[in-house]
This record gives C-alpha cells, structure tokens and sequence, in this order.
C-alpha cells in the first residue's frame, strides 16, 4: 500500500457489515435501507435492460434523460432560490457520489492544498483528499443544546493562505446535523471574501426532519464557485446502483470530469435511464419518504433513550449519534465489537471519522433506515445491555 493510502484500512462500514452477517444480528451500522425503492423504478431498470438503453457505454457525461431529468429536479426543488443548471454543461453523473466527491478532490486540487473538512467526516473524505495529495483540515462539529453544531469562528480560523477549497456535507453524515440558513450563510461569505471553492456533498438534501435543506450554491456569490453534489441512494433507497451526479458551472465541471473519466469513464448505464424517471416523481413521493424516515428516527432515538443511551438530537439524514457513557461504556470500538455477542445489534463507533479519536471515543452512530419493527426488535435487545 503506498503511502497515501497507508492510513486507511478497510472501511468501517465493510468491516461492519461483514460482522452483522457473520454473527446474524440486526445491522444498524452501515446506512442502507432493508427495503428497496419503489416498483415503478425498478420497472423502469427492467425496461432499460430489456430494450438495450445503457447496456453499452452511455455518453461520458451520463445519459440526456438523466441529466435532464437532475436539472429539471434542481428547477423544481431549488429553482426559486435561483438554483438551475444547464443539463448539457454543467451536469454530470458519476458513480454514486462517492466518486464526485473524488473526482471533485483529483480534478481541483493540487499537491500540498489544504481542504477543510466538517468533523466527523463521511470516511470516503479523507481517502478521497489524501489520493488527491491534498491536506486534511478538519474543522470539528460539538454538541450544543443536545445536537452537534459548527463554530464558525473556528471554521473561520480554519483558512489559510493555502486553503482550496471547504468540503461541505449538509445534511451531515454521522451527525444528523443540518446547516441553518445563517450558518450557510456565513460560510458562503468566508468563500467569497478568502476566495475559496465549495464542494457540497448533499445526498441527504430530502431526508430533512426539522428545518429544510438549503444548497449552498443557492446563496450570493456561491454558484460559480461551487460544486454541488447529490445521489439516488438515498433519494430512493436505491443505495446499490451507484448513481450520483456533480453540478457546477462549465468550467469547475470540466475539472472533474477530466477526473472522472479515468476513474470510471462512466457508470450504472440502464439504472441512469431509471433514475431519470425516478427523479419526476410527483412531490408526495418525496414528502411520503421523509415523513416515513422521521417516524423511523423518532422510534429509534427514544428506543436508544430508553435503552439508556444519550441521544443527540438528528435533525437529517439516515443516523442518530449517542453517548455510551451513561451504560458505563466508554470505548466506541470496543462496544460496536461486542454488541453482536451481546445483543445481536451492530452500530458504527464513531471516532473513526474523526482524525482526533479520543475526542470522540465515546460515540457511536445508529442508523434508522430500517423497517419499523426491526428498530423495534433493535432497541428491545439493545435495553438489554442494563
Ligand atoms: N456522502 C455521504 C455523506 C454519505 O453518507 C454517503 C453514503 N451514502 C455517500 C456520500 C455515498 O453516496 P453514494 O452511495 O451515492 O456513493
Ligand atoms: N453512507 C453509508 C454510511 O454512512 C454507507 C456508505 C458505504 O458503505 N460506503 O453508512
């Protein structure tokens, strides 16, 4: 392994998962939903397949349907803000988001550039800025009032003369948190006034249960200089098909498709075709997801409450952070590894997606994307470990 990789391990979500299998329990750890998108979709994968749309190569950029198909999804959500792209030039679809983040990070950074980064940080982050010779400068979330927030003095003392660009995920993956208008609007000002770049990782943009998802593209002086980034995992529980796509103007785009490209060339042909007509579902589709996944996170955070754990407060996403001090626990690692044997739970310690680990040694991370009687059956074995 050479020595930008050296840091890295297999991912904790692989090692996880494989521990959930193993030892037959209930997996909250790795975040993918145990039910699959809707039927119409995937007819519309079996239509694809069968009449040979995207079984060879699709076009590099990704398939028009699709690419229209996002912008037309951008209009509809965020066209108000003043948020549209152009889906011949400034729409790109990749393989998941996990490559656009990656490509976004090969394609605009150079050697020895600093990338800020919110702590925690989904783990592909660190990989991703570390193969792009990049430096990791991680600027930490903490509780206040019973969730995790940003301080943006220290995100502000964060920039320096050799800062590319911030890496921003809102919704926030492990944390749930989700960026206010003010915060975002802060940070906008930071980029413009030091002249940095924006990558936004928002693949959570419609798992919002309090508050409302606003792209950072959509505030002043942000679009031409942010890359904005969203996937179909999440949006439709589709999270094997690897679809994901970039926005940004023809010029910062083009830096991460000279990327991408040589990554993968392109991806997920006859799923693109699918996630096109995904993309035009009717508004209760999307209202019927979020409405079902805060019924899932209210079910689990007062399942873990009452199993004894300290639930932070999870505003977005797929997962709930909890303290495990109060169940006389104080190691993330060495609970996650012992929970199978002694409930039959498997959850993600949270300290790995943090660069100062014994910071964050006492977290763990639960994720509620699963149906409603095995969070049931989760936080009944989980009340247990008392
Ligand atoms: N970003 C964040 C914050 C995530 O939680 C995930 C995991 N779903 C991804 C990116 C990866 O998305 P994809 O599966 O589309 O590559
Ligand atoms: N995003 C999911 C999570 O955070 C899993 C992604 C993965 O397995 N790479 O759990």
């Amino acid at each position: 392994l050479n020595s930008r990789l050296a840091e890295f391990g297999t991912t904790i979500f692989a090692e996880m998962s494989a521990l959930a299998v193993r030892t037959g329990s209930i997996n909250l750890g790795q975040g993918f939903p145990d039910v699959d998108g809707p039927e119409s979709v995937r007819e519309a994968a079996v239509r694809a397949l069968r009449d040979g749309r995207g079984n060879q190569y699709p076009p590099g950029p990704g398939v028009p349907e699709l690419r229209e198909a996002v912008a037309a999804h951008q209009s509809r959500f965020y066209g108000e803000l003043g948020l549209t792209y152009d889906p011949d030039t400034e729409i790109l679809v990749t393989a998941g988001a996990t490559e656009a983040v990656a490509a976004s990070l090969l394609g605009l950074v150079e050697p020895g550039d600093e990338v800020i980064a919110l702590e925690p940080y989904y783990d592909s982050y660190a990989a991703s800025i570390a193969l792009a010779g990049g430096t990791r400068v991680p600027v930490t979330l903490r509780p206040r009032d019973g969730a995790y927030a940003l301080d943006l003095d220290e995100l502000r003392d964060a920039v320096t003369d050799r800062t590319r660009l911030i890496l921003l995920n809102t919704p926030h993956n492990p944390t749930g948190t989700v960026l206010t208008r003010d915060e975002l609007a802060a940070i906008a000002g930071l980029c413009v006034e030091r002249d940095l770049l924006a990558v936004t990782d928002e693949v959570y943009e419609h798992l919002v249960y309090d508050g409302e998802h606003l792209p950072l593209a959509s505030f002043e002086g942000m679009r031409e200089r942010t890359v904005t980034i969203s996937s179909a995992g999440k949006t439709f529980a589709f999270t094997g098909w690897k679809v994901g796509w970039a926005m940004a103007p023809p010029e910062l785009l083009a830096a991460v498709r000279a990327a991408k490209q040589y990554l993968t060339y392109v991806a997920s042909g006859p799923f693109q075709y699918a996630i096109a007509e995904a993309l035009a579902l009717p508004d209760t589709y999307y209202e019927g997801l979020r409405d079902d996944l805060r019924t899932k996170r209210d079910l689990l955070s007062a399942g873990l409450r009452d199993a004894g754990f300290e639930v932070f407060r999870s505003a977005g996403t797929y997962f709930i952070t909890t303290d495990i001090r109060p169940l006389g626990a104080s190691d993330g690692i060495d609970f996650c590894l012992s929970l199978p044997e002694r409930c039959g739970v498997v959850a993600v310690p949270t300290q790995v997606f943090y660069d100062h680990q014994p910071e964050a040694a006492h977290l763990v991370r639960f994720a509620f994307c699963k149906r409603e009687e095995v969070l049931r059956d989760a936080t009944s074995r989980l009340k247990g470990l008392t």
